[in-house]
């Protein structure tokens, strides 16, 4: 009689076998590596044919009620990934580049697969003990005491945010809406985004003129507050730029801390572009006044190459991070995690549960040493200087600097129009593609050099086709 065996377990089709593991795992290791190979030919950007991407059905269709292949599924990646800005490749010298070092993206895989919960301590000790100990050399590198705290953000913008609800907390009374804090029209917008988010009416931000360099006037700063005291406001906290996102200009960050000290107000410091240049011995020199800061925000994801995703916050006095972020009440239903020495980063930020973003910095910086990022960022510098020489050379040209960063700024002689039109034909080739801002209501076109991929090859495609082309 034919049995009929009842299947005593559910099939598990959302857990693979090792073999279909394997062979997930091959096929995305595979595609990896064409990736990478592929960047060098691969055009920095493609903007033609978007249209017939996204009225596409074989690309946008919804889920199917049974799973297909991962060829097929990295098939349709592919295309989707193809238009639009490749901000892997060394090609892009626009807004702030990204880059996207693999060895972070290997980490991330590992961290989603060991999925443990590091929002606290008590649930991964090791790993929060790791991701603390990046933090603690970050905080090192810039000089910070040990009384220093931090917390790993999706980025800038984040990391800004909690700073000023930090300084807001520490500075201000519990009505704060006279506080005042100041910025120039080269600040990033996220300061007053953040302003914004954190409650302050649009008069709290106070914009300071800046020199002929674009650097902050402190004497102006000075008299502002002044100002600002006498008319009955609350000055709090000033926020220095350590590399403008313009033209990579760093404020003068001794004079602004002296003015910050003798004021008392907080001093946040955006290093959100430059900050990481500090491991370079020109950069440590001309970012020297940053071991000031109240609160510094840093980018990994701009100048210590990661993948997008991952910001930095660091606060001089951890206590006053936390004061501002941990929760007033204790929640029951977390009483069986008890804390120890680490810290539990869900007290240094907005968020509760989060990935294990701290293996992100910790396997690269192991991995390659620390020497590997301050070669890199070196060879930006010398880039970026290099750019600055040839582009001097060219006689329909006006160049800013030299830059304190990586970062040249030019435009045309002939005026805005010419500017535009340069860069338009220098990017329709698809070799470089270099992006244009406005300053003192001028357009500028830049040359931001950060992408680690970015070899002297690739940046003197960018200042030949501006020759060839600026007439
Ligand atoms: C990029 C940038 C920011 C914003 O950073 P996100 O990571 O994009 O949120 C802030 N300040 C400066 C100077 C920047 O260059």
């Amino acid at each position: 009689m034919p049995s009929r065996i009842p299947t005593l377990a559910p099939p598990r089709p959302l857990e693979p076998t090792g073999p279909e593991l394997r062979a997930l795992l091959y096929a995305a290791v595979e595609h990896v590596v064409e990736l990478v190979d592929g960047l060098p030919a691969a055009p920095p950007h493609d903007h033609t044919g978007v249209d017939e991407l996204l009225a596409d059905p074989a690309v946008r269709r919804p889920p199917p009620e049974h799973g297909r292949g991962v060829d097929e599924l990295l098939a349709v990646l592919d295309r989707a990934a193809a238009k639009g800005i490749n901000s892997a490749s060394g090609g892009v010298f626009a807004y702030v580049p990204g880059s996207g070092l693999v060895s972070a993206a290997v980490a991330e895989l590992l961290a989603g697969v060991l999925n443990r919960y590091t929002g606290l301590a008590h649930p991964a000790p090791g790993l929060v003990a790791l991701e603390s100990d990046v933090l603690r050399w970050v905080a090192d590198l810039f000089g910070l005491p040990a009384t220093a705290a931090g917390t790993l953000t999706t980025g800038a913008s984040l990391a800004t945010l909690s700073a000023l609800v930090t300084a807001r907390t520490a500075m201000l009374p519990p009505d704060f809406r006279a506080g005042t804090l100041y910025v120039t029209a080269q600040s990033h917008h996220c300061v007053a985004k953040a302003a914004r988010i954190a409650g302050f009416p649009g008069a709290a931000v106070r914009v300071v003129p800046t020199d002929a360099d674009l650097r902050m006037d402190t004497e102006a700063l000075r008299r502002a507050i002044d100002a600002d005291r006498a008319a009955g406001r609350l000055p709090f906290c000033v926020v220095a730029t350590a590399g403008t996102t313009n033209t990579g200009t760093i404020d003068p960050l001794p004079a602004i801390a002296e003015v910050a000290a003798t004021q008392r107000l907080w001093l946040h410091v955006d290093g959100a572009y430059g900050g990481f240049f500090q491991l370079t011995d020109r950069g440590h020199d001309r970012l020297r006044g940053i071991e000031h800061a109240d609160s510094l925000v840093l980018d990994p994801h701009k100048s210590l190459f990661l993948p997008f995703g991952t910001g930095c916050l660091l606060v001089r006095d951890g206590r006053l991070l936390a004061a501002a972020h941990s929760p007033d009440d204790d929640a029951p239903y977390l009483q069986d995690l008890e804390t120890g020495t680490l810290p539990d980063f869900a007290d240094h930020s907005p968020e509760l549960t989060r990935e294990f973003r701290g293996l992100r910095l910790w396997l690269p910086l192991h991995l390659h040493g620390v020497a590997a990022f301050r070669a890199a960022l070196d060879e930006k510098l010398d880039l970026a200087a290099h750019v600055h020489e040839q582009l001097s050379g060219i006689p329909a040209l006006t160049v800013l600097g030299p830059p304190d960063l990586s970062t040249v700024a030019f435009r045309c002689r002939a005026g805005d129009a010419a500017t535009s039109e340069l860069l338009r034909r220098v990017n329709a080739e698809r070799r470089v593609l270099l992006s244009s801002t406005r300053v003192d209501g001028r357009v500028l076109g830049r040359v931001c050099v950060l992408n680690h991929r970015s070899d002297r090859s690739r940046v003197d495609e960018a200042v030949d086709a501006l020759r060839r082309y600026a007439g």
